[in-house]
This record gives structure tokens, C-alpha cells and sequence, in this order.
């Protein structure tokens, strides 16, 4: 720290990301990105006239992309706004929408805690049920900006819409926000309820299903007055959020959708299967509605299964956090990197005597 930081961020403790490492050509089940690339028109899309228009800023309405994701989600562009990535729209709602206080379930994405503390924004967090479902009623009724991640992460279980709509009715005053970061791998989206709940803010992105990590696009659906205080903050920020390339890219994805979503069915096959193999060897782990698994298997460590695949090439997510420190996160890949991560599973098991 250099002595000239403000002092309100001196104890921030920021979000930790998923490791990309750059030592050797890794399985990479770490971050929840896809197997696949993008699509063959987003592969297409860019021309070497795009890269010479990167002499002109971009349009910071984002117009043809908005018009193309409400002509897909049944709503107006004026209900749509675009980010780079959609932590940056995390990041806004919580800098705009939070002054009350925010609550979310006690175990969820770990960067919501850290927007809250950089906002200094008291939060309190209700915490899972022994299933590692969420606790519906604890999340209603409390009078706070609140987060939801469905499908819930490190977890992967979603919650059936009518039990987000309990949440979203008993907080009317308030901004609850639906993070649909994994939905396209079987969970239910919010994103037709925004006429009819005024405090919906849904908030979805391009890096899981779409395979467009690397291009820093999310996006949020949400009754207009909603997306003008995003746009108030956006605009009082970094008004050039999303660059061409990338509102270029967005808009070749959108053309394409069946690909990804086709995508979509694969990644949940290999997870089933997946699943089933895990199960068969002994570990335990929920249901998932999402493109990765949260498993732990009595009698394995969680931070020797997650190092002694990482020394055979194979890298999955260790949590620290000691609630969850026996469970990893495995990402779901291909049916081949899968494959390949069993056998490594099973070689481990033998070493520790456990096979
Ligand atoms: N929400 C959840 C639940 C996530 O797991 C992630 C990915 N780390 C994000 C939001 C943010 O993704 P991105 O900024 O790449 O859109």
C-alpha cells in the first residue's frame, strides 16, 4: 500500500480471481469459462474495417446490441443495458441501489461482499440451508438491496422461479437483484418478470454460456427508471464501457444464439454424466443447474485433491473459506477433459488409499 491511498480503502480486502496461469497448458476447470469457442459468426464478425474503426470511441448506447438482446428477451432497449462484464453491473447496483444495506445468502459469489465493503455498504447474509439451498424466507421481507445468484454459486442449485418471485414481492421498496451468471444450463430466468416487478434487476453475461469470457460484455434487464440510474452511474464513470470489438462480437452472438444454447445442452450432458461418475466413486455433491459441480468426498482433503490434480495438469477451484474448505469447484469441460479428470480423481483415491 503507498501512503497515498484514501484512507476508507486501507482494510479493503479485494475479490480473488480464479487462477489463469500462464507456467503450462492446464485442463482448465477453474473458472467456470466454456469448453467450446465462440460461435462461427461471432469467429466471422470482425473485419479489418472494425479494427481501423477503433480509431473512434464506441457508442456508448450500445444501440443495435441493445435492440438485438430485446428483440430476444421480449422487452424494450430501453430496458437493457450493456458492461463490461457483468460484475461492473454488480458493482453499479450496489453503488447505487444499497444505501439501506444489502443481503444475500451467506454462501454465494465472494465478490458480492467485497462491492459491498468498497461501498461501505453493511450487509448481513442469511445463510444457507443444511442442502446448501438458499433460505427463501430468510431472504424475504427484509427491507434491503438484495442478491440472488441463480443458479447459486460455489453451489450450482437454482431456485424455481416462484420461489424467487416469494422474494422479489416481499421487497417491494427495495432493488433485489437476480444474478443469472449460469441460468442457460438449466435454471429458470426472471428475465420475463421485469414488467411486473419494478424492483427486478436481472443481470446476465457472455462469459459462460456464450464462450465469450475473454470479451467483457454483461448485460441487465430491468424496468426503464432501474436502467437509468445504472446508465446515471455509467455515465458518471467510464461512459465508453463496452469497446466496438466486443459490441460487435455481442451482436454476431445474439444472430447465433441456437449455437450457443446447443453449447448449453452439451455442457449439461457431460455434467449429468459427470455427476454420476463422482457419485459412483463416493463424492457427494448437489444437484447442478450450472456449467460446474461443488464437490468433496469424506475422508479426501479438499486442498490435496485440489493440488494433487494441479500437479497432473488438471486445475479446479479450492475455497479457502474453511465452511467450504472440503469442496471444490470443478467446472464442467468437454466430455475428453472430464474423462481425463476422472482418471485423475481416481489415480489420487489410490495414492491416498481411498480407492
Ligand atoms: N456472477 C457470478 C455468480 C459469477 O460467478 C461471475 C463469474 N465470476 C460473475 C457474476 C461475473 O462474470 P463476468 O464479469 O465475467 O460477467
Amino acid at each position: 500500500m503507498s501512503r497515498f491511498l484514501n484512507t476508507k480503502y486501507a482494510d479493503l480486502e479485494a475479490y480473488t480471481p480464479g487462477e489463469q496461469p500462464r507456467d503450462k497448458q492446464y485442463i482448465k476447470l477453474n473458472t467456470n469459462e466454456s469448453p467450446y469457442p465462440p460461435s462461427p459468426q461471432v469467429l466471422a464478425a470482425l473485419t479489418g474495417q472494425d479494427l481501423e474503426d477503433l480509431r473512434l470511441y464506441s457508442d456508448p448506447e450500445g444501440t443495435a446490441l441493445r435492440e438485438k438482446l430485446a428483440a430476444l428477451y421480449g422487452c424494450q432497449p430501453g430496458n437493457v443495458f450493456l458492461s463490461n462484464g457483468s460484475d461492473d453491473i454488480l458493482n453499479f447496483a450496489f453503488m447505487a441501489f444499497a444505501q439501506d444495506g444489502a443481503v444475500f445468502p451467506g454462501l454465494t459469489y465472494s465478490f458480492y461482499p467485497v462491492f459491498a465493503d468498497l461501498h461501505k455498504v453493511p450487509y448481513a447474509t442469511v445463510p444457507l440451508k443444511e442442502d446448501f439451498t438458499v433460505d427463501v424466507e430468510g431472504l424475504c421481507g427484509t427491507g434491503k438491496f438484495t442478491v440472488l445468484a441463480n443458479p447459486n454459486a460455489p453451489t450450482g442449485i437454482a431456485l424455481p422461479l416462484s420461489e424467487v418471485e416469494k422474494i422479489l414481492a416481499s421487497n417491494p421498496d427495495r432493488v433485489v437483484v437476480i444474478d443469472e451468471a449460469y441460468v442457460d444450463f438449466g435454471g429458470e430466468s426472471a428475465a420475463g418478470l421485469i414488467d411486473q416487478y419494478d424492483n427486478l434487476l436481472v443481470v446476465m453475461t457472455y462469459s459462460k454460456s456464450r464462450s465469450m469470457a475473454g470479451a467483457r460484455l454483461g448485460f441487465a434487464l430491468a424496468s426503464r427508471p432501474i436502467i437509468q440510474d445504472l446508465e446515471k452511474i455509467k455515465y458518471s464513470t467510464n461512459p465508453y464501457n463496452v469497446n466496438r470489438l466486443t459490441l460487435k462480437l455481442g451482436e454476431a452472438a445474439v444472430d447465433s444464439d441456437a449455437y450457443f444454447r446447443d453449447n448449453a445442452k452439451k455442457i449439461m450432458a457431460t455434467r449429468e454424466k459427470t455427476t454420476k461418475a463422482l457419485r459412483a466413486l463416493g463424492f457427494t455433491l448437489p444437484d447442478s443447474k450450472s456449467n460446474f459441480l461443488f464437490v468433496k468426498k469424506e475422508g479426501l482433503d479438499g486442498g490435496l485433491l485440489y493440488q494433487k490434480l494441479k500437479d497432473r495438469g488438471i486445475l479446479i477451484r479450492h475455497f479457502s473459506d474453511p465452511r467450504i474448505a472440503q469442496y471444490n469447484r470443478v467446472t464442467v469441460g468437454t466430455d475428453e477433459e472430464m474423462e481425463a479428470f476422472l482418471e485423475a480423481v481416481k489415480a489420487v483415491m489410490a495414492e491416498e488409499g481411498l480407492a
